[in-house]
C-alpha cells in the first residue's frame, strides 16, 4: 500500500509516523507514506496556500490551485483507488469501514485547515471523503494519523501475530475480552483462576462468554 497525505501543516504528521508499530511497517517496507507540503504547490510568491471566503466569513479556506497542482503531479506519476478528504460530514469511520480501505492499493488523503477546503475541490477532485466522529478539529492531520493507523495494522504482517487484529474489538460486531499479564496477583488483585487452567477449550469458551456479556453491557447496540 502507498498513502500521500496533502498537509498544509506536515510537521503535525511526521512524528507518530516515526514510532512503534507503524515505523516498524514502514521498515518492513509493508506500507510507503509521503508527506506533500502543500505549500510547494503553491504559484504565488509567499508560498500561501489560504484565502479568504466569497461571500465573507469568518475562517480562511484552502484554495483550489495547490491542491490541484499537488494531485495532478501524484495522478501522474501512478492510478489511485481513491482521494480521500478527511472532514467531520464524511463517511464516519468504522471497523468495517477501515477493514475495507486496508486492502486498496494507492491512496491520496487530503487535510483541511481553517474552515475547510474550497468546495470545488470536493466536488470535482475527491472521490471519498471521512469523517473520525461528530466533532471538528483544527485540520485534517490528526483525522489523516487515526485514519491511517486503523488501516495500516490491518495489512498482513503489520502486526507480529496476525490473528491479534481479527480479535480486537468491533471485528465481527463485538468488544474484546480482557487480558492479564505477570504477576498472576498483585496486592490483592488476582488473575482469573481459568487462565491457568491450562485447558484451552475452556480458556476459549470462557473468552467467549466475557465476549458476550461485555458486549451486551457496555454495547448492546452492536449485538
Ligand atoms: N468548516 C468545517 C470544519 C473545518 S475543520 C465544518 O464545519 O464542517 C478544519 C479541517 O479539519 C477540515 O477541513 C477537516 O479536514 C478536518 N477535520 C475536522 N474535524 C474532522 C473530523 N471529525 N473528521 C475528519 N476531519 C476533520
Amino acid at each position: 500500500m502507498r498513502i500521500d497525505i496533502i498537509s498544509a501543516v506536515p510537521e503535525i504528521l511526521t512524528s507518530p509516523l516515526k514510532t512503534s508499530i507503524i515505523k516498524r511497517s514502514l521498515d518492513k517496507k509493508l506500507v510507503e507514506i509521503n508527506i506533500h507540503n502543500l505549500h510547494d504547490y503553491s504559484s504565488n510568491k509567499y508560498k500561501s496556500v489560504d484565502d479568504y471566503q466569497y461571500g465573507g466569513g469568518s475562517g480562511m479556506v484552502l484554495q483550489i490551485e495547490p491542491i490541484f497542482n499537488c494531485i495532478k503531479k501524484l495522478k501522474n506519476e501512478r492510478e489511485y483507488d481513491d482521494v480521500i478528504y478527511m472532514s467531520p460530514d464524511g463517511l464516519k469511520l468504522s471497523q468495517s469501514v477501515c477493514n475495507k480501505f486496508s486492502s486498496k492499493g494507492n491512496l491520496i488523503i487530503l487535510c483541511g485547515h481553517y474552515k475547510g477546503v474550497d468546495q470545488r475541490v470536493r466536488d470535482n477532485l475527491i472521490t471519498k471523503e471521512i469523517s473520525i466522529g461528530d466533532y471538528v478539529l483544527t485540520g485534517g492531520e490528526i483525522p489523516a494519523l487515526i485514519f491511517i493507523d486503523s488501516i495500516v495494522r490491518l495489512i498482513p504482517g503489520v502486526l507480529n501475530s496476525e490473528d491479534s487484529a481479527l480479535t480486537d474489538s468491533f471485528q465481527d460486531n463485538l468488544l474484546s475480552h480482557p487480558i492479564y499479564s505477570r504477576p498472576r496477583k498483585f496486592k490483592q488483585w488476582e488473575v482469573p483462576e481459568i487462565l491457568f487452567s491450562g485447558n484451552h477449550k475452556k480458556i476459549d469458551k470462557w473468552r467467549e462468554d466475557m465476549i458476550i456479556n461485555l458486549t451486551k453491557k457496555k454495547r448492546p447496540d452492536l449485538l
